[in-house]
């Protein structure tokens, strides 16, 4: 599965700096919970998701 743009939630303004996450693949399971509406572009300087970092060349 190929990495994808990096996007991040609106919502991860409300977590503490250092929980809040951006994520790069398809098959994130947190990432799909991620509405589109909800979706930004680019990581905001976010940490990478764990989900997502554990994909990586899956
Ligand atoms: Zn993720």
């Amino acid at each position: 599965m190929p990495t994808i743009h990096p996007f991040f939630s609106v919502n991860e303004e409300k977590k503490p700096r250092e929980e809040r996450v951006y994520h790069n693949n398809a098959k994130c399971k947190v990432g799909r919970g991620i509405p589109v509406w909800d979706r930004q572009q680019g990581t905001n300087n976010y940490e990478l998701c764990p989900v997502c970092a554990g994909l990586v060349g899956d």
